[in-house]
């Protein structure tokens, strides 16, 4: 059972930045407004993610690991208007069989805190009482220990653990109230540095540099007509000074952070019309729809979402984005 276990949890944790994406959307899932991730080896090492937010109450330390155990869904039809982005209780129990994960953690209120380490879906000990400010710290150490041909392919560690920056500079341009840090074990400076600010132009400059944030154009649009789609939108995207080799499109859907090649290309294809030498845009957008039109029912490591309405959805984007840019072109 434990090899199928493992296989299983291979499939949700596929690399270290897999782990550090759930770990983080718990930590946003928990109110946090500072989360704090530490990476030793690309990962393969240490994963450390520290944040701020609510806790873990000592009651449910036992079967925190346990697979299908979340706090975030209590009935069935919550799926369809689940806004937090965990519900499937399998992030942290699928690390427990492909890593050592040691969980330290404080309630509101508490005058110490608890850690304990887990394996294979189990608490390895029981909880020892330590000190602990606030919120939860989550440590992943040996990651795919047990799975030596996984581990020889992520050798190239300096690759994932760029990943794991792009990933937390996405989440940070996108969640301005809070403070995001990522750093290398051993490094002087971080690597992904934001504080909490009102501004979205403000984090976009911290995180992508100057560079980005002084050619950007907002773009806002919204529709509410049921029959066709009803959605609003909005985000800043890249204007004709933007010269860049590649395009970067960071895509939040109610808040979750997905990926959409269609809308991808179908943007990429407005710039090259309307911008060609400014073709490789530089696009954040953040798009709300009504729940039941996101398919959030997918495999956790499927970060391509799924849109009722897709097609629609894409044509009024390309025309938002085709019309913002024709206007600041004139
Ligand atoms: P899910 O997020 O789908 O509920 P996970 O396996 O990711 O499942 O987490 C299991 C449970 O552990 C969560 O439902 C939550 O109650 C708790 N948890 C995990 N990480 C944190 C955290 N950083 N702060 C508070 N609670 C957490
Ligand atoms: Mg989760």
């Amino acid at each position: 059972e434990s090899v199928v276990n493992r296989i299983a949890a291979g499939e949700v944790i596929q690399r270290p930045v897999s782990a550090v994406k759930e770990l983080v959307e718990n930590s946003l899932d928990a109110s946090s407004t500072s989360i704090s991730v530490l990476v030793k080896d690309g990962g393969l090492k240490l994963i450390q993610v520290s944040d701020d937010g609510h806790g873990i109450r000592y009651e449910d330390l036992p079967i925190l690991c346990e697979r299908h155990t979340t706090s975030k869904l209590s009935k069935y039809e919550d799926l369809q208007s689940i806004k937090s982005m965990g519900f499937r209780g399998e992030a942290l129990a699928s690390m427990t069989y492909v890593g050592h994960v040691t969980v330290t953690t404080i309630t509101r209120g508490q005058l110490h805190g608890y850690r304990v380490s887990y394996r294979d879906g189990v608490m390895e000990n029981e909880p020892k009482a330590c000190a602990a400010v606030k919120g939860t710290q989550i440590v992943i150490e040996n990651l795919f220990y047990n799975m030596i041909a996984r581990r020889k392919t992520l050798q190239n560690s300096a690759d994932d653990y760029t990943k794991i920056v792009d990933l937390l500079s996405r989440f940070a341009i996108h969640h301005i109230d809070v403070s995001f840090s990522c750093r290398k074990h051993g490094a002087a400076r971080a690597d992904v540095h934001s504080v909490a600010t009102p501004s979205r132009l403000n984090a976009i400059r911290s995180v992508y540099g100057l560079l980005v944030a002084q050619n950007l154009i907002k773009i806002e649009a919204s529709d509410n007509d049921p029959s066709s789609s009803v959605f609003e939108m909005d985000g800043f995207i890249s204007n004709s000074n933007y010269v860049a080799k590649k395009t970067t499109m960071v895509l939040f859907i109610n808040d979750r952070l997905v990926e959409c090649t269609a809308l991808k290309r179908a943007l990429e294809v407005v710039y090259v019309a309307t911008l060609p030498k400014a073709s490789k845009p530089f696009i954040y957008m953040s798009i709300t729809l009504p729940p039941e039109h996101v398919d959030v029912n997918v495999h956790p490591t499927k970060r391509e979402v799924s849109l009722l309405n897709q097609e629609v959805i894409v044509e009024k984007m390309q025309s938002v984005v085709e019309s913002v840019l024709r206007n600041s072109n004139e």
